[in-house]
């Protein structure tokens, strides 16, 4: 059972990939999330009442849909409330699971894929995530999204060394649509494999993904491990070109000078740095942004002492959407819907899934002769339910997403730059399709294990 790797999820799914690498006494699971698509939605920014596991069973029940990876010493034993190994092994055709006298957890990114487990981690477990993640994570729990963790929490900040016991893993910070994403090396006497959950080429940061490829060769790879959520036919085909960051920034900036109107906006508050420019260009345009409670409280302590994520002075230009003034405790001034209607020029409205039902307000209040436009982007949402409150209220609709995910010809190109000796795609539907040129593709089946050792020689696939 030496440098093994266990496949428990997320291999044909986008998210929910649940990799265990175990060596010697110690276990580390990358990462701790649920798949989007599956039985269970998590609680999250943005949806709306997704059918969610029944309270105090959360755990139990998404381990009985194979949601979450069977590993008990990984739960807190009162979340499993008695659930034993032999309720869950026939599930995964399995006659025992890898036991670890240490057991940690990587957490690539604070999506709800990545990870909606840490609630649930039994305080013996280990989370090693970015500080920034760490940051987000814990702005979550205050707005209520999340409860807390019990685990331990190690942070990292870029290319740092943690050790392991039995290895040694270096955080890496890669490009993706939320604060602190990152992926990893870890090396053993005699290995080294990378993993990296969601990335992309298109978005701000692209030095960031450079120096991962450049750390990669130096480290001179047996294995690596990345997402493929943008793999699928039409891709094998047609070029994927997504904006770039600024481009959609400047949509954003053209929607909001030309608007005479409300503007709403539903983008994606964990996207600290874009959150931020999309507030300086509304304070550009000579507009105020409100917030609705949630968001407010959320961006409040993601951005509390950061003055390198968030001027102080754009805080001025941020309202809380109330309808009792006194009750607010953040550092933003409260503001109704009865005076931002007065006004409707002067507002741009940070609105997030649950909160639509204001549209009706401000809508069918105040003066009804201008069109209002609302600006999605990269937000969760379920289309057609925004669409058909969009057209019953006569919305105009402007998507100026650009996605957090890598395109298919990115993501070739990254893996002929790393060179690893093999290449695992999982965190996508079509993981089959990728083209990875000359590098050997691994397709495990689940609950499958694979030992690095034989990745330098044939591939050996163990079912047992
Ligand atoms: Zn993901
Ligand atoms: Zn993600």
């Amino acid at each position: 059972m030496d440098h093994q790797l266990f496949f428990y999820g997320g291999l044909d799914t986008v998210g929910g990939v649940h990799i265990l690498f175990g060596h010697g006494e110690t276990g580390i699971l990358f990462d701790a999330g649920i798949a989007h698509s599956g039985l269970f939605r998590a609680p999250f920014i943005h949806v709306n009442d997704p059918i969610q596991p029944l309270k105090n069973s959360e755990i139990r029940q998404l381990l009985l849909s194979r949601m979450a990876p069977p590993i008990l010493e990984l739960y807190k034993p009162d979340a499993l409330r008695g659930l034993q190994k032999e309720n869950i092994q026939s599930l995964w055709n399995q006659s025992s699971f890898p036991t670890f006298k240490k057991l940690y957890v990587f957490v690539s990114h604070i999506h709800q894929d990545h990870m909606a487990l840490l609630p649930y981690l039994d305080q013996q477990v280990t989370v090693v995530m970015h500080e920034s993640s760490y940051l987000i994570y814990q702005a979550l729990i205050k707005a209520n999204y999340y409860p807390d963790t019990h685990a331990n929490i190690i942070t990292f900040t870029d290319q740092e060394m943690v050790e392991l016991d039995n290895f040694q893993l270096q955080g890496l910070e890669v490009d993706h649509n939320v604060l602190g994403s990152s992926g990893f090396i870890i090396r053993t006497d005699e290995h080294a494999f990378a993993f990296t959950a969601d990335w992309r080429m298109h978005g701000p940061h692209p030095e960031k993904m450079d120096k991962f490829i450049q750390t990669c060769q130096q480290a001179e790879i047996d294995l690596l491990i990345t997402e493929t959520t943008m793999v699928n036919k039409a891709s094998l085909f047609q070029k994927q070109v997504p904006a770039s960051e600024s481009l959609v920034l400047e949509n954003f900036s053209k929607i909001v000078s030309k608007s005479d109107g409300l503007v709403y906006l539903m983008a994606l508050p964990l996207d600290v740095e874009r959150t931020a420019n999309l507030l300086y260009i509304a304070k550009q345009s000579n507009r105020e942004v409100v917030m609705d409670e949630k968001i407010a409280c959320f961006w409040s302590h993601v951005t509390k002492d950061r003055n390198e994520l968030f001027h102080p002075e754009l805080a001025a230009t941020i309202h809380v959407l109330t309808s009792q003034k006194n009750e607010i405790d953040l550092p933003y001034t409260p503001i109704t819907i009865e005076e931002i209607v007065l006004e409707k020029d002067k507002y741009v409205v940070d609105l997030s899934f649950s909160s639509l039902p204001f549209l009706i307000e401000f809508e069918r209040i105040g003066d009804r002769s201008i069109q209002s436009n609302f600006i999605h982007a990269d937000a969760p949402i379920d289309r057609n339910i925004v669409m058909k409150w969009l057209e019953d209220l006569e919305i105009e609709y402007h998507n100026i997403s650009n996605g957090g995910h890598a395109t298919h010809q990115a993501i070739t190109h990254f893996i002929e730059q790393v060179k690893p000796k093999k290449v695992i795609p999982v965190h996508g539907r079509f993981p089959f399709l990728l083209n990875s040129k000359s590098i050997p593709k691994i397709h495990p089946s689940i609950s499958e294990s694979i030992s690095l050792k034989t990745l330098s020689n044939k591939v050996h696939h163990e079912i047992y």
